[in-house]
Parts: structure tokens; sequence; C-alpha cells
């Protein structure tokens, strides 16, 4: 049953979201959500309801993934009362890391975590700003599953559906604020 608390949400995030072509390379649209998170209401909005969806998931830590996740990831923490960790690129952690690589369309890349990041059998939330092919949060939740944790949900603000991301992440529900079904 659709919700119109939760339809009226997505609306005005559509509304701020600002689409910036060919940004960081030629033919990509860029999502751009500096407009939702300068607008204080919505801001505080959009944690207050990724925070409400999760606060009977028995969440024990909320993951962050670089860098627009940790916007996000660390206010939703706060309002579910658990820790936060981040997941980084190669190289941007302190102290010892694990590291999983994955493949990209042309390539590969990295992430990291901090090798104590995650406690035996914790239950975690993984958070992104956006989901798009969803090779990057796979990613990030078989590192925290290599590091002992367990990725209960994955949580998103905008979701490019039309990518399928959400197919990659079978493992666990997913979840997302707005839903684009074309690009
Ligand atoms: P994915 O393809 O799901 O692995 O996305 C990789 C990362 O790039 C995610 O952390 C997203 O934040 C970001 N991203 C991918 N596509 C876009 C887009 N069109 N607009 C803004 N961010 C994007």
């Amino acid at each position: 049953m659709p919700d119109p608390t939760l339809d009226r949400l997505a609306e005005r995030i559509r509304q701020r979201v600002r689409d910036v072509p060919d940004f960081p390379q030629p033919g990509i649209l860029f999502k751009d959500l500096t407009p939702v998170l300068s607008d204080s209401e919505l801001f505080s909005a959009v944690v207050r309801q990724l925070a409400d969806d999760f606060s009977s998931h028995d969440i024990d830590l909320v993951v962050g993934i670089e860098a627009r996740g940790f916007i996000f990831a660390a206010p939703v923490a706060l309002h579910l009362g658990t820790g936060f960790a981040p997941v980084r690129k190669p190289g941007k952690l302190p102290y010892r890391t694990r590291r999983i690589e994955y493949a990209l369309e042309y390539g590969s890349d990295a992430l990291e975590a901090h090798v104590d990041a995650v406690q035996p059998g914790q239950r975690i939330l993984l958070i992104d700003d956006v989901l798009a092919t969803g090779g990057t949060a796979l990613a990030a939740a078989q590192l925290l599953e290599q590091l002992g944790g367990r990725v209960v949900a994955a949580a998103f603000v905008l979701e490019l559906a039309f990518l399928g991301g959400r197919n990659r992440l079978s493992a666990f529900p997913v979840h997302s604020l707005v839903k684009y079904t074309a690009g």
C-alpha cells in the first residue's frame, strides 16, 4: 500500500535533486544531493525516515560508504543509537585495514575498512547516497561480512532502478527513498 508520508518525502527529494549531465565523465547523469543537504528541514526528514525504517531491526552498527554515504550514515547512526564505521577508498584509513577489490565496467576498484571496524555478529545497516549498478554496495557488504559482521539491510536515498543494482544485492533487503525508473 502506498504510504502518503513517504510519497510526499520522495516528491520533495525529487524536486531538490539536481541532475548534472556528463559528470564526472561524459554520459553520466550525476544526481547531486547537495540541494537536499542545504535544506535543513528536508535533510532532517531524510535522516529521520531512514532511521525510522530500521528502528525495529536491532541494528548494532551503521556503515557509510565513502564519501557521500557518510553524510547520511552518521546521523542515522545517532538516531538509532548505534556506532558508525566508514568504508573508504584505498589508502584513506589510518589503522590496519582489510581490502576488497571489485570489478568496474572498465578495470577495477577497491574498498577498505579498519580490521576492528566490526565486532563479530554485529547487525549492520549499510548506507550510501545513490544505488546505481550495486557494485560498490555489494563489495562493501562482502568486506563487512569478511570482518565478521552481518549486513541486515542496505539503504539509499536514491535508487537508479533502471540499472538493476538491487538484483546484485539479493542477500539482504534493499531500501531506497526515491526510485528513478529511467535515466
Ligand atoms: P554503483 O554503480 O552502485 O557501484 O555506484 C557507485 C557509486 O557511485 C555510489 O557510491 C554512488 O554514490 C555513485 N554514483 C553512481 N552513479 C551515480 C549518479 N548517477 N549520480 C550520483 N552518484 C552516483
